[in-house]
């Protein structure tokens, strides 16, 4: 009873923070979205369970962008080897739409590769990207791109991203394409060949060089990891900005976009709380970001959610608003169910409790796609 009646004055406090936000809440209920999404984004919380997206919102008296969502639902991770999954299992989940084993990009657990929702936009004429803040090839944007065994296997990953016409990326790992140990390519030469652009993300004149309608673009943040956010990462609220004014006019078709909030894992592996929130605090403004857009497109539908949790988050009993008492049970990951967060035409569909497969037929759904072609 006592927790109850603590959980109840805790929301009545928090509405009372509402009217003193300057921002109006929620937005979904002013917009009139399109029937179906011409674009879709995904935005992934690598580790992020219900209790990181509470430390999130617990974090700041503001209210945070995950308060904007009209729809929510949970997916269930279980990978097909083991009810605890890992990022590659998970990711392959909801970019390819099958169960696989831990370890596993883009394949089934016969190890054969599955098509991605991004290499299905592709053969359609989308636009298509993927952002991380760590390396390209580690395995959540791997999954939507490249067909590996096994997730370590980094170069093999890299090769893949020559063999999808992705129109832009943008993460770590430049070394993994020009400083090979398995062979003596050099992919950068090759991805220009291609016709792409690769560049330093932070060279300043990226800008005008997005213009060109006729050239894919690679903007490498990093030789190997990118620092963390509490280090001085801040390149994914401005990275989301610059890829999608990019892609929204690339194809008349529509595109599609992933970008991964990647650390706020690691900040669960190594049970660091003023990471952790830092990490949710930049995915936090990204996901403002995305809906700054969607909210004036009301084409494009806007979907965030996380992988797996990672560290057994708990809010402990001594906590207060801003100043939380975080604790962890593991350094690895857990089974919770991991929310769903959807704005935009087609939401609707994301509520409910689903396996994490159903994130790549829902999309597909929305889309309009037929599954099988
Ligand atoms: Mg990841
Ligand atoms: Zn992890």
């Amino acid at each position: 009873m006592v927790k109850i009646f603590a959980t109840t004055f805790l929301m009545i406090f928090l509405g009372a923070c509402t009217s003193k936000s300057s921002l109006e809440f929620p937005v979904s209920t002013k917009v009139k979205f399109a029937e179906k999404p011409k674009n879709i984004i995904l935005l992934l919380g690598d580790g992020m369970g219900l209790a990181q997206v509470t430390a999130a919102v617990y974090s700041t008296y503001k209210k945070t962008n995950f308060e904007q969502f009209p729809v929510i639902g949970f997916q269930k991770t279980i990978a097909s080897d083991n009810l605890i999954t890992d990022s590659a299992a998970g990711a392959t989940a909801m970019a390819c739409g099958i169960k696989t084993y831990r370890n596993g990009v883009g394949v089934n657990p016969d190890t054969i590769p599955q098509q991605s929702i991004l290499e299905l936009a592709e053969l359609k004429g989308f636009a298509t990207g993927l952002v991380s803040t760590v390396t390209i090839i580690h395995a959540t944007p791997a999954a939507f791109i490249a067909h590996q065994k096994y997730r370590n296997f980094y170069e093999q990953i890299a090769t893949d991203f020559l063999k999808t016409d992705i129109d832009l990326f943008i993460g770590g790992g430049k070394k993994y394409f020009d400083r090979r140990d398995s062979d003596e390519r050099n992919l950068i030469k090759e991805l220009e060949q291609k016709n792409y652009v690769v560049a330093n993300y932070f060279n300043n004149n990226l800008s005008s060089k997005l213009m060109d309608p006729n050239r894919n673009f690679v903007f490498f943040t990093a030789d190997n990891h990118p620092l963390s956010k509490t280090q001085g990462r801040d390149y994914l609220p401005k990275a989301a900005k610059m890829s999608i004014n990019f892609l929204k006019n690339r194809s008349k078709n529509g595109f599609f976009l992933m970008m991964e909030g990647s650390q706020i894992d690691w900040a669960g592996h190594s049970n660091e709380p003023i990471q952790l929130i830092d990490e949710l605090s930049d995915f936090n403004q990204t996901i403002g970001v995305v809906l700054d857009f969607a909210m004036k497109n009301q084409n494009t539908l806007v979907i965030v959610t996380g992988d797996h949790e990672t560290g057994g988050l708990a809010i402990n009993p001594d906590s207060k608003m801003k100043k939380l008492d975080l604790a962890f049970t593991t350094n690895d990951h857990t089974g919770t169910m991991i929310p769903v967060f959807a704005i935009g035409p087609k939401a609707e569909l994301f509520r409910g409790i689903y396996d994490n497969t159903e994130i790549y037929s829902k999309m597909i759904e929305a889309y309009g796609w037929n599954a099988t072609n």
